[in-house]
């Protein structure tokens, strides 16, 4: 079983690949490691599966025949049933460029081809750990914004908020601690954890989708960006 799920049924990863060799080795890696597995082979597909399975996670292919892997996540974003469904990108794009460009879309994490299987499934792991496959208890909460820990609900203002599970780790972090200043390497280690190599401005990337999601028209930014040091939740913000 993935660590730390061992009381939890197993996991129902999807891959979505349209190349057979991958695919094949993606589920028998991934069988291996305890979890359970569907594929698809193209965008319609794999929007298909998701709906009729609820996959816990999605491992997604960047080029795909029908819709490609950035408009399948568009359509999982837009989806409230699968707003916070974790999703990870499989791209062989090595430009930078393109891998910030698939976080905006709303992606989780990326992986370019070729990777380890062991670098992958750590970026799994870390996924449904922030995902709240292991639930926590407890009511968390700065100015007019409540996170709960065990229904993972968030709202501002009482208006519900919805987030992915990256910048849900993040505000959670922030929420912790507030008014505290954090350096991006800081937050690294606090919200992806020490296993994984994710460079720093992927942080910058969460910011302002945690910023997009959290702040309606005319309502304070609680999130400092504090110049050549990182970020805080604070009043401050300007
Ligand atoms: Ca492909």
């Amino acid at each position: 079983m993935p660590e730390g799920l061992s009381s939890l049924p197993k996991p129902l990863a999807l891959v979505v690949e349209d190349e057979p060799a991958l695919v094949t080795m993606l589920r028998y890696n991934l069988e291996k490691q305890g979890y359970r597995v569907e594929d698809a082979a193209d965008g319609q597909e794999a929007l298909n599966l998701i709906q009729e399975q609820k996959p816990d996670i999605v491992l997604l292919d960047w080029m795909l025949p029908t819709l490609s892997g950035i408009e399948v996540c568009r359509r999982i974003r837009r989806e409230p049933a699968t707003r916070d469904l974790p999703v990870i990108m499989l791209t062989a794009r090595t430009e930078d460029r393109d891998a910030v460009r698939a976080l905006n879309t709303g992606a989780d994490d990326y992986i370019t081809k070729p990777f380890g299987i062991d670098a992958l499934l750590a970026r799994i792991r870390a996924l449904l750990r922030r995902a709240g496959a292991v639930p926590e208890k407890g009511q968390l909460g700065f100015q007019d914004i409540d996170m709960d820990l065990a229904t993972h609900r968030v709202t501002r203002a009482g208006r519900r908020i919805h987030l992915g599970p990256t910048e849900f780790r993040l505000l959670e972090f922030f929420l912790r601690y507030p008014r505290r200043v954090f350096s991006r390497e800081e937050l690294l280690d606090a919200v992806w954890g020490h296993d994984i190599h994710v460079e720093l401005r992927t942080v910058d990337v969460h910011i302002r989708r945690l910023r997009r999601s959290m702040n309606d028209e005319g309502e304070a930014d609680l999130i400092r960006t504090v110049r050549a040091a990182g970020y805080a939740l604070d009043t401050e913000a300007v």
